[in-house]
């Protein structure tokens, strides 16, 4: 049979028939991880009307469309200005949009950072606001560990970011 007819059940589709196989041995729950910008808030509203989420990821991969593993992002920027940049539009996204549980990897742009780490002291009156929007809104932060895989010196996001998170839930 050619592969474009071959049914591939959806993820949805797998859970339910796992669900309806399984729901008396173990919790299964759904979840995935939005990455989303300020212009596609609309279309991720309209995706999670559509399935019974119990867990949401919000996360940030690129900026204006602009990815920053290739660099499009930070090209033509100071590294003052992409990471100033990235954190308005976290900013922007946690002030605007409310249907997720935690945000992920806060410091993402660290990773693809090629001048190394960011000014924390610089970029604490953006992360203090972005931690205390995620914290009244009853949502918290991932740790994405992943740091161990590219071999990097601290989480994602870093200690330092997880003590401030730590401090205004105290
Ligand atoms: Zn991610």
């Amino acid at each position: 049979m050619p592969l474009a007819n071959v049914h591939y059940p959806t993820y949805y589709e797998t859970l339910k028939k796992m669900l309806a196989l399984y729901h008396d041995k173990i919790e299964l729950k759904l979840g995935l991880e939005f990455g989303m910008q300020a212009h596609t808030i609309e279309k991720y509203e309209k995706l999670f009307a559509r399935f019974p989420f119990d867990f949401i990821i919000l996360s940030v991969h690129e900026v204006e469309d602009k990815e920053f593993w290739t660099q499009d992002f930070q090209r033509g920027r100071t590294q003052k200005e992409y990471n100033e940049r990235y954190y308005e539009e976290l900013l922007y996204l946690v002030e605007n949009y409310h249907n997720y549980s935690v945000l992920g990897h806060m410091d993402l742009i660290t990773r693809y950072d090629k001048a190394g780490t960011y000014s924390l002291k610089k970029l604490k009156p953006i992360l203090t606001k972005i931690l205390k929007t995620v914290i009244a809104d009853g949502k918290g932060i991932e740790v994405n560990t992943s740091s161990y895989r590219y071999g990097l010196s601290d989480l994602t996001p870093s200690r330092d970011i997880l003590k401030l998170y730590w401090e205004f839930r105290n």
